[in-house]
């Protein structure tokens, strides 16, 4: 393994299924070949599931698409969908958060991320517009690479890059490393949180308590880092893991393919997504994470220690890592405290539904999280909130 330790519908069929996917998406914007093909899919895969099948769909991408769509209420009512924990917001460690909440309070610190990042509030409520609130100089950027601009106006200051995100983003942090590197801007520092997919799945699919009994792989992060890394964890726990895309007809593709590899008692990898994700992925953006990252165990929020779980900063590189449990200047940041009535732990693994927290929709809502994923634009919870679930 190349990423390894060495980075390698209604419930009906036929129109009734139809009418409900135009009704969800906005019939006037849904073109009838897409729907013709959709029916189709819908028709077959009622046709095809047997019994009932429990699937994960790894991506919050996938999981509002799902929602907004209404494909959820369009499948055969045997078949059961968990949404797994693909929202790289929503599994940021939260010692990660204090250490990024601890460095925005320093003036000498430029604190640069995604917006979303901005919104998770850290053990004592608090979150990083609050602390901009009260004075801290915290900055959106919508690519890594603006990291750079900042850094060469203010080189007086230090510029903290807080990376999140899966495969898809660490390239371009990757990218940020090696060209800050190049110019010799010393002011630059990474607080890396990336995540990897496949050690969680690995850890996810081993659990006896696991009810996945066959994956969608987001289809992305398979754009950048192929499915290589796949083929070992579907024979190992036996599951079908089908690369699946984010539109209607890709989803419904990917579905009935895993269906039809449970009901014929099959577990391999296969790619519905073909037209972005190739076997071997991105060979640029694969080298570029090889050369600047290496796996590191990493804390999941909600699902506990991932072996090779992470990505941390190889050399030279890690002399742009903030290092450790100290934030900067030496100031310590103290254990997170447990989060408040947030069950996101249980959500992230699939065992509650986030309608079945008791703070959905009453304590916790996308104005005032209580946990990150409501907060995220991949959130479940989020997704369950917004669609009315
Ligand atoms: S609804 Fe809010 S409090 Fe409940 S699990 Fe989701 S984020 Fe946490």
């Amino acid at each position: 393994m190349e990423l390894s330790r060495e980075l390698p519908g209604a419930q009906t069929g036929g129109d009734g299924n139809a009418n409900a996917y135009a009704n969800a998406s906005g019939s006037g914007s849904t073109n009838a070949s897409s729907m013709g093909r959709v029916h189709a899919l819908l028709d077959e895969l009622h046709a095809s599931c047997s019994r009932p099948w429990t699937l994960m769909e790894v991506c919050g991408g996938q999981t509002h698409a799902i929602l907004r769509h209404g494909l959820d209420q369009l499948l055969p009512p045997q078949l059961s969908l968990i949404h797994g924990p693909g929202c790289p917001v929503c599994v940021t460690d939260a010692a990660r958060i204090e250490q990024a909440l601890a460095l925005a309070a320093q003036p000498e610190v430029i604190l640069c991320s995604f917006g979303d990042m901005l919104r998770v509030p850290g053990s004592s409520g608090t979150d990083l517009l609050e602390q901009r609130a009260r004075g801290g100089d915290v900055r959106v950027v919508y690519s890594p690479l603006d990291v750079l601009a900042i850094a060469r106006r203010h080189p007086e200051r230090r510029v903290v890059f807080f990376a999140v995100g899966f495969e898809t983003t660490a390239p371009a942090t990757a990218l940020l490393a090696e060209r800050a590197l190049a110019e010799g801007l010393t002011n630059v520092e990474l607080l890396v949180a990336h995540v990897r997919v496949p050690p969680v799945l690995e850890v996810m699919l081993a659990d006896p308590a696991c009810r996945v009994q066959a994956i969608l792989a987001a289809g992305h992060v398979c754009t950048v880092m192929g499915d290589g890394e796949y083929g070992g964890i579907a024979a190992r726990h036996r599951r079908p893991i089908v690369v699946t895309g984010f539109e209607p007809e890709e989803l419904l593709r990917g579905i009935l393919a895993a269906v039809r590899q449970l009901e014929r008692g099959e577990h391999r990898v296969e790619n519905a997504y073909r037209q972005a994700a190739r076997p071997e992925g991105n060979a640029g953006a694969r080298a570029l994470l090889q050369r600047v990252f290496r796996p590191v165990d990493q804390e999941w929020r909600g699902l506990g220690m991932i072996p090779a779980g992470g990505l941390e900063l190889r050399p030279p590189y890690d002399a742009l890592a903030i290092r450790g449990e100290i934030a900067a200047n030496g100031a310590e940041v103290p254990p997170p405290a447990p989060a408040p009535a947030c069950i996101s732990g249980l959500v992230l693994q699939g065992l509650k539904k986030p309608h079945q927290c008791p703070s959905f929709g009453t304590a916790c809502t996308p104005e005032r999280p209580l946990g990150a994923p409501m907060v995220s634009g991949e959130g479940a919870c989020a997704a369950y909130y917004r669609y009315h679930r």
